[in-house]
């Protein structure tokens, strides 16, 4: 009995996270028993070039010592003490430092726990119900924010999922990505206090905002008094050190991060200006809490990637670099096999779709052919290549991967390129 089979009879699908069951690709998905660098191995002794790294933490590949260093020394003084830590001051001043418009932030332990109290707060700051998110952008399970979601749910066609009551979801008005007049609509439809979106969408393989686009919600949301989101839990130090920031130089009112500031561990934080972070418990009447919130194992480990990340601020571009590299290399060999393909770039993070069209949008998105996508994972994957089980997941790139990978990442697509 393979170990998928074992884990169904205990948990449910064999799987803790939907998408890790390879339901849309087919075939049983390698349990996997250690990392190293740009690699990992699973429980059958095989080697695989890894480009999920556990989707975006590991900018540094797998047991950075840096990182493992500061976990270890953390988990020797105590894993869990439920009180206040020094390191929690440390990691918010290292975030904190990097963003002007950002004064305040409050960690959690998973993206999903920091969208939806960042949407909480919104609510509780403008006392408007109304939100707007993204067809395709994903925040996370929690309630309001299922709706036409990407990554998994987009995967399992599973919109709304469920369980979440109609009266929980009425008030998420749904927009299209990089169109302003369906923002429009909506705003002219509800009485919206917030909105919610990734700048650099990551959940429909990657499509990142248009610049004219998002700034154009940023003035929409200012004559509306609404309050913006920027959900970076992917792009954040992941897409560039200070995620879009860096890139389109648009302030949201609140931003969300997540499993990239913890290094590997589980977090999550949602940072904004003061006089809306204040309205949050315990100096406001927004009520948010977490058993597990600013764990300081968790905390060590983010520290030290984020302390790592400012110290080498090049990496950016190398990442990107290998990025490009490995997708002009896909798009080369594409056209000589009368592939459509097309990609995106955006620093570390790589996005492709098997469409003639470069997508603009989640309808965009889904007219690639994920068929295709699915026989490209089954073939790289038996050939040692870890790419996501989703066609609608993006690729990151770690520093620990070098040329020569890339280089045999390419090869090998050039050798399966004419079976799929
Ligand atoms: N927001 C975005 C943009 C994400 O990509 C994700 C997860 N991939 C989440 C929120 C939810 O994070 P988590 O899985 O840690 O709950």
């Amino acid at each position: 009995m393979s170990l998928f089979q074992e884990a169904q009879k205990y948990i449910v699908g064999g799987v803790n996270s939907p998408v890790r069951a390879f339901k849309s690709v087919g075939g049983e998905p390698p349990f996997i028993e250690r990392g190293k660098g740009a690699y990992i191995y699973d429980t059958e002794g095989n080697k695989y070039l890894d480009f999920i790294q556990s989707w975006g933490p590991l900018i540094f590949g797998h047991c950075d010592s840096e990182i493992e260093e500061a976990i270890i020394e953390a988990v020797k003084k105590g894993t869990s003490f439920g009180a206040p830590t020094k390191v929690e001051i440390d990691l918010a001043k290292e975030v904190l430092e990097l963003f002007p418009h950002l004064e305040l932030i409050r960690f959690v332990s998973s993206g999903t726990e920091a969208t939806m109290s960042a949407i909480r707060l919104a609510r509780g700051v403008t006392n408007k119900d109304d939100i707007i998110k993204f067809e395709g952008c994903y925040h996370g399970h929690s309630d309001s924010l299922l709706v036409s979601a990407g990554s998994g749910a987009a995967t399992f066609g599973v919109p709304s999922s469920p369980g979440v009551p109609k009266d929980f979801t009425k008030h998420t008005l749904l927009a299209k990505y990089n169109d302003i007049e369906s923002v429009k609509k909506c705003f002219e439809k509800g009485d919206v206090g917030c909105v919610i979106i990734e700048p650099i969408a990551g959940n429909m393989s990657l499509v990142p905002g248009n610049a004219e686009f998002l700034g154009e919600l940023r003035e929409i949301c200012n004559h509306y008094g609404a309050i913006l989101i920027f959900d970076e839990v992917m792009s954040g130090f992941r897409a560039s050190l200070r995620g879009s920031y860096d890139i389109y130089g648009i302030e949201a009112d609140i931003v969300t991060f997540g499993k990239v500031i913890g290094g590997g561990m589980p977090v999550g934080a949602f940072a904004g200006k003061k006089e809306i972070m204040e309205k949050l418990s315990p100096v406001g009447p927004v009520y948010q809490a977490g058993t597990l919130s600013g764990n300081p194992v968790a905390m060590s480990a983010g520290l030290a990637q984020i302390k790592k990340l400012k110290a080498n601020p090049e990496i950016y571009k190398d990442l990107e670099n290998k990025a490009k590299k490995l997708m002009q290399g896909f798009e080369h060999i594409s056209k000589e096999n009368g592939i459509d393909f097309n990609y995106n770039v955006v620093g570390s993070m790589f996005g492709f779709f098997f469409n003639s069209k470069l997508p603009k949008n989640f309808d965009d998105v889904n007219k690639s052919d994920t068929k295709r996508y699915a026989a490209f994972h089954n073939k790289m994957l038996n050939n040692g290549f870890y790419f996501a089980p989703s066609a609608y997941e993006t690729g990151f790139i770690c520093t620990p991967m070098n040329e020569n990978d890339i280089e045999a990442t390419i090869n090998t697509y050039k050798q399966i390129a004419k079976e799929i």
